[in-house]
């Protein structure tokens, strides 16, 4: 029977950083402690979350701080508290805006980091000039949810840029380790938000697929397990109806009975079939339940390149977070490249695409 089953796989630390979020936008009191925090509530939200109004949130197994007095509520996916924290904002994500701030900006020694990160086969760098400036990104936190015979769920984030550019998990981990948030309130409206969502569906859909590789590789094996034991049922029952007919103890109208049955086989096998095949179909569904709109102070490189008597222009931003240059993508592929070329109009190209430049036809 679908979803019989639940078994919950995240992070236990962004688990906690979520709800502390969620907690911090309804007027909770957040102290972090090690493998938790401690936590003071309004009288009302303590009512609709079902916890005391002071209590210690754990979501690892050891806190050294933690005392056997204190009311504590341990967090992780599936647990009571975690569904109400989804409730208090089933209609929107939560949303908070965030500058992020940054200690030392670079100022200089931009030709040197261009020279390590990319590669202009085709041209030469004639001058780069750097500016400092703000960016705007996007720090999405998505619920999944996978449902075959069973069900699976859970939590992952994402980091991109406000043109769709995606951070890699590596780069976000770095990201995540750097950042210092001063909240405010959001540059972005809750239906801006939702109205790039779909746009990003394709983009997320491969990281949810990661998610959830080694649950559709059980229901496959699972399904095939099932399909081999219909097979192997239905030949049987075949057979032995086959061998039943040559008995001449039947009267005529057995016979017919029996003939229909034996005929009709082969279109019970593939229903059967069929409910099989749709009992394990996985489908996946997500929601953005956390949206972080950051600030980011960058330097943004405008690159001026030579090639033969051509001028084109390139720009890259630099990024504190990541303590280099954002990837550059193709403009025809998307793949992030750090060989750069360019085609007649000044697309940028990943060598593979620049023999037959598809973004000009
Ligand atoms: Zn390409
Ligand atoms: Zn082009």
């Amino acid at each position: 029977m679908a979803g019989t089953i639940t078994h919950l796989s995240s992070n236990s630390a962004e688990l906690g950083e979520f709800a502390e979020r969620i907690l911090g936008l309804h007027g909770a009191e957040v102290e972090p402690v090690p493998g938790g925090s401690k936590v003071l509530l309004p009288t009302d939200l303590a009512r609709r979350l079902e916890v005391p109004e002071w209590f210690a949130l754990r979501w690892e197994d050891h806190d050294p701080t933690a005392s056997d007095l204190e009311p504590s509520v341990r967090l992780h996916l599936g647990s009571a508290l975690l569904e109400r924290l989804f409730a208090l904002n089933q209609e929107r994500p939560v949303l908070v805006g965030a500058t992020a701030r940054v200690g030392y900006l670079k100022q200089s020694g931009f030709d040197r980091l261009l020279g390590e990160t990319f590669h202009f086969p085709e041209a030469r760098i004639a001058s780069l000039h750097p500016a400092a400036t703000t960016a705007r990104y996007l720090w999405l936190g998505c619920r999944y949810v996978a449902t075959s015979d069973e069900q699976r769920e859970g939590l992952f984030r994402v980091f991109l840029g406000l043109d769709g550019a995606l951070f890699t998990e590596e780069d976000q981990r770095r990201a995540l380790f750097a950042i210092d948030l001063e909240y405010k309130k959001p540059a972005l409206g809750g239906m801006e938000i939702e109205a790039i969502l779909p746009l990003l569906e394709p983009r997320l859909r491969p990281i949810v697929e990661r998610h959830v590789a080694t649950f559709r590789e059980q229901m496959e094996r699972r399904l095939l397990r099932d399909l081999a034991g219909l097979r192997d049922y239905y030949r049987r029952t075949h057979r032995d109806m086959q061998a039943g007919l040559g008995r001449s103890t039947l009267n005529a109208e057995l016979q017919a009975t029996r003939q229909q049955k034996l005929a009709s086989l082969p279109s019970d096998f593939a229903n059967k079939r069929q409910d099989l095949l749709k009992k394990y179909t996985l489908t996946v569904t997500m929601r953005c339940c956390a949206a972080l709109v950051l600030d980011l102070p960058v330097v943004k490189v405008a690159v001026a390149l030579q090639r033969g008597r051509e001028n084109l222009k390139q720009e890259l931003t630099y990024q504190p977070l990541l303590k280099g240059f954002e990837p550059l993508r193709c403009r025809a592929c998307g793949t992030a490249t750090t060989v750069i070329a360019h085609c007649r109009q000044g697309h940028l190209l990943c060598p593979s695409c620049r023999p037959t430049a598809p973004c000009c036809h």
